[in-house]
């Protein structure tokens, strides 16, 4: 493929939902496998549907995921400005021309008629559109004059631009997915391309940006599919489909029950991030978590929704962005919505943080450390990732499982004292914690050969003295080799435990 120029343009309404990432990743895999450009265009003309700081979050959601912009409102480039607003000038010669052509028209009908329309059939149970039959009997310029058109112009009064849907015909896009989409023109509405502010919608300064642009591929989310007949209408009456992008449609993100589309309240009401960074709204409702707070890594979240449609054709799941770079194509995305299986993209970042070497997890662990309070020095951190990595998802979770190497222990696993505690052995178990005081090295090793030496001694089975010690060190049976865990905490701390575990499994077993 030559010369690939692909763009990601996302309007700033709010925060970018994960499918938005999804789709700027697959414009960039694919732009940066072919040696092309990948372009960020911030599409800001509906200026009702603003929302501060959004524009703020994706370029910070992008910067997360390592996406970074070839040309884009930071980059700069030959063919910006790269937000809409400021191109503002540019579009209204566009819909002139189209009007000149008879490809567009001039309508004048206020917002109130429209709606007093719209009622009426709503009550006959129709539905209104403004389309190739209904512009008849409407006040557009198609049923007037030239002279009424003008005065009506001259005179001030607000219009918006719509264009002119031919009758009777197919349109049909060869999706790159997809294959052939077939759109009958009677089916489609005449689009306002240009409103009355003079702004143009998003279709006119879609098409006008990427045929400026010189896009090569539109690749986006399948909700845009249906506007994709516009499009083409647009690409023909400009004289531009000569050099119309090729057009690739991706598949639906479905909830994690895999029934429906993916909701930002899916993710609230699961409790799982749904969005790529967390953003707070104006209220409870529009606040979200997201995948870095909760303790994602950018490269195991990059890898999830690269699957989330694509799939390379073999077993492997583990692809760094260099090897999705290397691997990804458009033909092997797939047409069906494709489930958000959020278990799925914990088991990717566990792969990741196993992948991670101890010292780069400590690194880390040290502002979630800090804000818990914990006095831990990084070289610890370290040790205790190491200790946890394999067990746990994500990268805070190795301090909230393992709070116990850094703070006294909350709970004990009661179930697993009333069933492997017996209170008569307490005087046996304080001779053990008396021979863990006596080591001169506390090691792993050491203190593993002096429990084995005991069990001998006593006639006792792993079963009878692993629970306890763990619990007694840990509070709860899950965790890494017990004998790693005490070395770490250290003789002292290791026999005050034991002493107060022992008082309090007495009490488990004989509540008073
Ligand atoms: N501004 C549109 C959006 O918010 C862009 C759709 C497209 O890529 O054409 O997703």
């Amino acid at each position: 493929m030559s010369n690939i120029r692909v763009r990601f343009a996302p309007s700033p309404t709010g925060a970018l939902h994960i499918g938005g990432v999804r789709t700027a990743l697959y414009n960039y895999l694919l732009a940066k496998k072919h040696k092309g450009t990948f372009i960020l265009r911030v599409e800001d003309t509906d200026q009702t549907r603003y929302v501060p700081g959004a524009e703020e979050y994706i370029l910070e959601a992008l910067a997360w995921a390592g996406i970074t912009p070839d040309e884009g409102p930071g980059q700069g480039g030959e063919y910006g400005p790269y937000r809409q607003s400021e191109r503002k000038d540019l579009y209204g010669k566009y819909a002139s021309q189209l009007v000149e052509a008879g490809h567009a028209y001039y309508a004048f009908d206020t917002p109130e008629e429209l709606s007093a329309i719209r009622s009426d059939m709503e009550a006959n149970k129709e539905v209104f559109r403004y389309d190739n039959v209904t512009r008849k009997n409407l006040n557009n310029s198609l049923n007037m004059s030239a002279e009424a058109i003008a005065e009506r112009i001259n005179s001030g009064e607000p219009y918006t631009i719509r264009l002119k849907i031919p009758r009777d015909e197919s349109i049909t896009v060869n999706d790159l997915i997809r294959g052939e989409v077939t759109f009958q023109s009677n089916e489609l509405d005449d689009k306002i391309i240009l409103k009355g502010d003079g702004m143009p919608t998003y279709h006119l300064a879609n098409i006008v940006d990427d045929h400026l642009m010189e896009i090569s591929h539109v690749i986006r989310g399948e909700e845009w599919l249906p506007s994709t007949a516009h499009h083409l209408y647009l690409y023909r009456f400009l004289g531009w489909d000569s050099t119309q992008p090729k057009f690739a449609h991706l598949p639906l993100i479905l909830k994690p029950s895999g029934k429906g589309k993916l909701s930002k309240r899916d993710g609230t009401k699961l409790g799982i991030p749904v969005f790529p960074l967390a953003w707070e709204g104006k209220n409870e409702e529009d606040s979200f978590i997201g995948f870095r707070e909760f303790g994602f890594d950018s490269n195991a979240a990059n890898n999830f929704l690269a699957f989330l449609g694509w799939n390379p054709g073999t077993e492997q799941e583990i692809f760094s962005m260099d090897d999705l770079i290397e691997s990804f194509t458009l033909e092997r995305v797939g047409k069906s919505g494709a489930r958000f299986d959020f278990d799925k993209a914990l088991w990717f970042n566990q792969q990741y943080l196993i992948q991670m070497k101890d010292e780069d997890l400590g690194k880390k662990l040290v502002p979630l450390s800090k804000a818990k309070g914990y006095n831990a020095s990084e070289a610890k951190l370290s040790k205790v990732a190491g200790m946890m990595k394999e067990r746990v998802h994500l990268i805070p979770d190795i301090l909230e499982q393992g709070y116990y190497f850094f703070e006294p222990i909350k709970d004990y696993e009661e179930k697993m004292i009333r069933k492997k505690w017996k209170p008569e052995r307490v005087l046996l178990f304080e001779t053990l914690n008396a021979d863990f005081r006596s080591l001169s090295s506390f090691t792993a090793a050491e203190i593993e050969t002096t429990t084995k030496a005991f069990m001998e001694k006593n006639e006792l089975g792993f079963g009878d003295v692993l629970p306890i010690l763990r619990i007694g060190w840990c509070g709860t049976m899950k965790g890494p080799s017990i004998f790693d865990v005490a070395e770490f905490l250290g003789k002292e701390e290791c026999s005050a435990r034991l002493n107060t575990a022992f008082t309090k499994f007495n009490e488990i077993k004989n509540p008073s």
